[in-house]
């Protein structure tokens, strides 16, 4: 197993740990979503080699050849845009989707899941206009039409926010996330836990903000290309 892994995750899991314990909050509350996207296989089997079992994926196609040559036992999380007529093989491949951006998708994810599917919905705080994800007025209906299905469950929200090399200018977008979530929950009267928000750079501000899912792939796997 090489050294330069375990040292980028034990690093990773010290700044988590501090976090968390900056902000008062339990480390069992924070999942780490290790994200393998453009890493070969052999990235992901020195991970679960070092107790990861989260890995996020952010293309179908890549996740469709990498995940049948990886360790089993793990569990697949997309985190990037997924077109409706993927929906089929994406549901077969993954087993939470955190960027549900529209209606129609969550309705495509719905008619092609076999079994209870986790679901975040994707929105755009910033309102940037390069982005996916929902405008935060969108998400209330969407909410609404998801507690009719049987297959998608929304456990909360996901964002990702423009970047900023200093994290302290993303912590708005963050604190926007969760305010949004607070108040979903009470008009909606559907329990929504989860955020999914934070990343390599970000994920101190992002925790203190009330993070459940740090998704994080450059502090684990080195730079990508
Ligand atoms: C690539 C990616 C990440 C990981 O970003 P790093 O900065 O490499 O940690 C997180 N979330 C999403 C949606 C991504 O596409």
């Amino acid at each position: 197993m090489s050294e330069v892994f375990t040292e980028c995750l034990e690093k990773v899991e010290r700044r988590i740990a501090a976090a968390c314990e900056k902000a008062g909050r339990s480390r069992d509350s924070v999942r780490l979503l290790a994200v393998s996207k453009t890493r070969p296989p052999e990235a992901v089997r020195e991970a679960a080699a070092c107790g990861l079992r989260l890995f996020g994926e952010n293309r179908v196609q890549e996740a469709q050849s990498k995940i049948p040559l990886c360790p089993a036992g793990l569990e697949w999380h997309l985190i990037g845009h997924l077109q409706t007529n993927k929906a089929k093989l994406a549901v077969r491949l993954f087993q939470m989707v955190h960027s549900v951006d529209s209606l129609k998708l969550l309705q495509a994810l719905e008619a092609h899941a076999d079994l209870t599917l986790p679901v975040l919905l994707q929105v755009n705080v910033s309102g940037e206009a390069a982005k996916f994800g929902m405008k935060p007025d969108e998400v209330s209906a969407t909410i609404e039409a998801a507690n009719q299905m049987k297959k998608c469950e929304v456990h909360g929200l996901m964002t990702i926010p423009p970047f900023s090399p200093d994290p302290e200018k993303t912590r708005v977008h963050f604190s926007a996330l969760r305010q949004l979530r607070d108040r979903l929950q009470e008009e909606t009267g559907t329990p929504l836990p989860e955020l999914s928000m934070g990343m390599s750079h970000d994920l101190e501000v992002a925790i203190e903000e009330g993070s459940t899912w740090v998704r994080i792939g450059t502090d684990l796997f080195g730079s990508r290309n």
